[in-house]
């Protein structure tokens, strides 16, 4: 390994922390808004066209943003692929790119 290639583990380390950070401000953020979702359904129980509609497209949009941000956040530095479901992961499953 060359001193290029130290540099480069070093950023991908760097970059994969950020990158689980915001993944677990994401995550927190969905168990607060998710059940004061459902809690709003609740409320509404078959009322559900009653709901005014700026408040249900600000639901559509809670429930969505989350999964689509953490799609485009929870990959590799190096490669750029999806990491999935893996919880903690150390090493990228395509590229091999050390994450921690
Ligand atoms: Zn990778």
């Amino acid at each position: 390994m060359n001193l290029n290639d130290k540099y480069n583990e070093k950023m991908i380390l760097e970059e994969f922390r950020k990158r689980e950070i915001r993944q677990y401000i994401t995550i927190f953020l969905m168990l607060l808004v998710y059940p004061a979702i459902i809690l709003i359904s609740a409320i509404y129980e078959s009322h559900l066209n009653k709901i005014p509609k700026i408040i249900l497209y600000g639901i559509i949009l809670a429930l969505l943003a989350p999964v689509v941000y953490i799609y485009y956040n929870w990959r590799c530095p190096r490669c750029g692929s999806f990491l999935g479901k893996r919880f903690l992961p150390k090493f990228c499953n395509i590229c091999g790119a050390k994450l921690r």
